[in-house]
């Protein structure tokens, strides 16, 4: 039987995904072909990216808005640079909400004066900061939705009238918002979409093609749009095992519907860990809890062994912590279904019985 998987990424992917991704290795469409040894240039491939890309705008909101969707290589980290080498002529402001967000301005700072609008190091990671300015005069705002190993994630995003750009790697496709605040959004795709290996980009064209500097073919945004995401060979099974899922996604309801299965996971999972008297939440705040990846600890050390017995026999997978953090961490990304969650609390309330 299928675990129970909590993963933080690479992470669970719907089963009926990976069935139809496992036939298509064998045979894709019925040519008597693999899909990884076809060329990405033959119809039955660019009809895979193109419908990736034009499923990604839809169920954002963001089709006829001026937005292009891109599936390049190099993960979320390599958009820490090429957005600053396509954006950043001066000045860029950054929200330090933990390990990513630190990542991301470790690398614009190679290429213009960063601001540091605001940060939560000062207490590990474990809140989202507020009540921040964003200056005008910036080139972009750069910030990161979910903070996949502290467990925050940010619920209001700054109004600003400068362009907004969000690594939302471990909670897009999770809930609904106005997506159109943004004008560049990039996502890794294994944590909520489909294998690694590619990466989500959706920018809106007309931030492009504004700072002075050269900027090298595989960095340059413009160069990857002007080429449907095919300047070089795309990682062309990560972008379609990532539209089946987004296909799944569709037929699910979009969004909205996730949103629904996404808040009621949360809910018994952080009911729990307020009501169990083992337990305790790492995250300040309960307004800045992420639905993506609950952190908690037990108070008590000792019941460790027991408790990792116990969910390890019930069949579940990724629970512990990062190891900046420790203690225990679950991810409850699109594709993990309620009983896991329900599972995992009935782990907690048979800890608390033998305790
Ligand atoms: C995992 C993750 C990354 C890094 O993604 P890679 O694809 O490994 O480069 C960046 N940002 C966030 C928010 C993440 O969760």
């Amino acid at each position: 039987m299928k675990k129970h998987n909590f993963s933080a990424g690479p992470c669970i992917l719907p089963q009926s995904v990976l069935q139809k991704a496992s036939e298509a290795i064998l045979n894709f469409n019925d040519l008597d072909l693999s899909l990884v040894e076809i060329s990405h240039r033959s119809k039955d491939f660019v009809d895979v990216m193109e419908n990736a890309k034009s499923l990604s705008l839809e169920l954002l909101g963001l089709q006829n808005k001026g937005y292009k969707a891109l599936f390049l290589q190099g993960g979320a980290s390599m958009e820490f640079l090429r957005v600053a080498n396509n954006l950043l002529e001066k000045k860029a402001a950054y929200l330090n909400t933990g390990t990513w967000a630190n990542k991301a301005i470790k690398e614009a700072k190679l290429y213009g004066e960063l601001i540091e609008v605001a940060s939560s190091k000062d207490n590990n990671f474990n809140y989202i900061p507020k009540n921040y300015t964003i200056p005008s005069e910036v080139d972009y705002f750069h910030c990161t939705s979910n903070n996949t190993i502290f467990g925050t994630q940010i619920n209001q995003f700054p109004k600003t009238d400068v362009v907004k750009v969000c690594d939302m790697s471990s909670d897009i496709f999770s809930r609904q918002m106005d997506f159109s605040q943004f004008d560049l959004i990039y996502a890794g795709a294994q944590k909520n979409m489909g294998p690694a290996g590619t990466t989500l980009i959706i920018i809106k064209e007309e931030i492009l093609g504004k700072v002075s500097r050269v900027i090298p073919s595989m960095l340059d945004y413009q160069v990857h749009i002007s080429k449907d995401s095919m300047f070089n060979t795309p990682a062309v099974f990560p972008v379609y095992v990532s539209m089946l899922t987004l296909e799944w996604l569709k037929d699910l309801g979009g969004i909205s519907a996730i949103e629904k299965i996404n808040n009621q996971k949360a809910a018994l999972l952080y009911s729990e860990i307020d009501r169990n008297t083992l337990f305790k939440g790492f995250v300040a705040d309960k307004e800045d809890r992420s639905k993506m990846n609950a952190t908690f600890n037990l108070i008590d050390d000792s019941f460790s062994e027991t408790f990792n017995n116990l969910w390890k026999e019930a069949g579940i997978n990724g629970l512990n912590g990062h190891r900046s953090v420790g203690g225990y961490r679950a991810s409850m990304y699109n594709a993990l279904p309620l009983e896991s969650v329900q599972v995992l609390v009935n782990i907690m309330k048979e800890l608390e019985r033998k305790a």
